[in-house]
């Protein structure tokens, strides 16, 4: 069975190997991880699935280019074996993805340069494809002429252009959709998941944890949760939640923010460009076609708020990145009322106050901190590598058990559910979008309406879309009038947190 059913009261009559909180990314591939060598994992989250970091991410399954510039070899071993692993693991929820970036001979950024990076890309990453569907194999890069950049980009800025690089990489479109995918296959396999449900501390016997206390978020009573170990894997909530059941470990996570814009414009070309104004020391923007539309980001910066703010880029910010895109793309001509959405979250920086991002996952047992027995702390830097960072702290936790082997997820938890165009609307044509919602409905345990518009399905990629059918969705429930007008206005409160509207009409110098 892949149906994940909320049951909070029956859910406390087992015990489990493993007490997850937090129900991101990392969350979610803990619990199949441990799933998957027979482990019996509980998972904990406080608000809906994938709700935070995870649903704001660009969508890159990233390989290890970035990383051969850095030399950092052992991130590029890591990532493009994570990538390999996506891809070979859901290849119905993860494809290619071509990258181009236009050479203006600027630094390492030339042809010449580039030709050698790719072809060591491609030579490190021989095994890339090795057990991967055909159909999502990732070719070699290669150093393009002028011409044909602008053949595949027609807004390139031409001026100076000396070629282009193309390379692979992985894109999970509907990251929503691999987070529920991960979370069917590990209840298929024993586990329980658990939405809107807060830890709050933990259950001792002596020093020793034996489980975890939460507060159902929908009803505010209280369980008890017994296991025999705990993992923290609260995303940018994980320091304060560490703090508060055991000790404050500074290295878990320092805030920045990271965000990227979705624009009300058709995308610029089927390759996700990298581009950056012609100034030195410029910062690089991904511009990727997202459901037909141009998603560009990702911007890093410093985040000093605290935790319970919504993150979000000032007006300056945002100029700055309108300012640059525009430069790096003369024509462009982006204005911030263009923008749909702000994707944004916060990631772990190296120190507090900068946007400089940590490189590694950290991982801490408690016990070796001078804490108890059995409770352990993560904090992860990328999507890509969630799965990684699952697999080893499942074997820090459980050392006498090993990786499942390598295999496809079954075709039932990877099937694309409620997945429609950008510009779908519901027609009486259509009879079957009905079903497929109220099917999403009863087995993905979606208790309010932003839960099936953001996080099960493609309908909140258009928020005008999803707010002008919201009275209809409202009809597959179970509701009175009352609770389909709260559920609309929530919905709207979270579009309305996310638009730049108090970012001041800009206009390019
Ligand atoms: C703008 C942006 C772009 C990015 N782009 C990419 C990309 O292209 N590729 C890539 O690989 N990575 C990307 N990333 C990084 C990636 O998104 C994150 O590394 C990842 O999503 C972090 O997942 P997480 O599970 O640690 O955190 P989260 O997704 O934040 O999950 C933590 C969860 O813990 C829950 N929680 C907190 N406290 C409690 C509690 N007491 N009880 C129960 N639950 C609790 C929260 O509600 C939350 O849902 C991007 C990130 C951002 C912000």
């Amino acid at each position: 069975m892949t149906t994940i059913s909320r049951t909070p009261a029956a859910s406390t009559n087992q015990m489990y190997d493993l007490a997850i909180v937090g129900g991101g990314v990392y969350g979610a591939m803990l619990a199949l991880e441990a799933a998957r060598r027979g482990l019996k994992p509980l998972l904990l989250e406080k608000n809906d699935f994938g709700g935070a970091t995870s649903l704001n991410s660009l969508r890159i399954v990233h390989g290890g280019l970035r990383y051969l510039q850095s030399l950092d070899l052992h991130r590029f071993f890591e990532s493009t074996g994570e990538r390999q692993w996506l891809l070979k693991t859901f290849p119905e929820l993860v494809e290619p993805l071509s990258c181009l970036m236009p050479l203006y001979g600027k630094g390492a950024r030339r042809p010449p340069v580039l030709r050698v990076a790719l072809a060591l890309n491609a030579a490190l990453s021989l095994r890339r494809n090795q057990g991967v569907r055909s159909d999502r194999h990732l070719p070699a890069g290669q150093v393009i002429i002028a011409e044909q950049v602008r053949r595949l980009f027609p807004m390139v800025d031409m001026e100076g252009l000396q070629g282009g690089a193309i390379w692979y990489d992985g894109s999970m479109t509907h990251s929503q959709r691999l987070i529920m995918a991960v979370l069917r296959w590990a209840t298929m396999l024993g586990a329980t998941s658990l939405n809107y449900m807060e830890a709050q501390s933990m259950l001792r016997q002596g020093n020793q944890v034996v489980g975890v206390v939460a507060q159902d978020r929908l009803n505010g009573q209280v369980y008890e949760y017994r296991a025999k170990s705990v993992v923290n894997a609260a995303g940018p909530w994980c320091r304060e939640f560490a703090a508060q059941i055991d000790r404050d470990i500074p290295q878990l996570f320092e805030s920045s923010i990271a965000w990227n814009a979705l624009f009300d414009r058709p995308a610029l070309s089927d390759h996700a460009i990298a581009v950056a104004p012609k100034q030195p020391n410029a910062r690089t923007y991904f511009i990727r076609p997202w459901q037909g539309r141009l998603l560009a980001g990702t911007v890093h910066d410093p985040w000093t708020q605290p935790l319970a703010a919504t993150p979000m880029p000032t007006p300056e910010q945002l100029a700055d990145c309108l300012q640059d895109l525009n430069h790096a793309i003369p024509g462009l001509n982006l204005k911030s009322s263009e923008i749909v959405r702000i994707f944004s979250g916060l990631l772990p920086a190296k120190q507090a106050g900068t946007a400089e991002l940590s490189v590694r996952e950290v991982i801490i047992d408690h016990s070796k901190q001078g804490g108890p027995s059995g409770l352990f702390s993560i904090s992860g830097v990328k999507f890509t590598t969630s799965h990684l960072v699952a697999e080893k702290t499942v074997s820090c936790v459980f050392p006498n058990t090993v990786p499942a082997s390598d295999g496809e997820a079954p075709l039932e938890v990877q099937r694309k559910r409620g997945i429609f165009d950008f510009n779908w609307y519901p027609n009486s044509s259509e009879a079957d979008w009905q079903r497929q919602l109220q099917t999403l409905i009863a087995e993905e345990a979606v208790y309010h309406l932003d839960d099936l518009v953001l996080r099960r399905t493609s309908l909140g990629d258009n928020p005008d879309r999803a707010l002008s059918i919201a009275p209809m969705l409202c009809e597959l429930f179970d509701w009175d009038d009352r609770r389909c007008k709260q559920e609309i206005a929530r919905l709207e409160s979270y579009f309305r947190q996310r638009q730049p509207d108090y970012a001041l009409e800009f206009t390019p110098p």
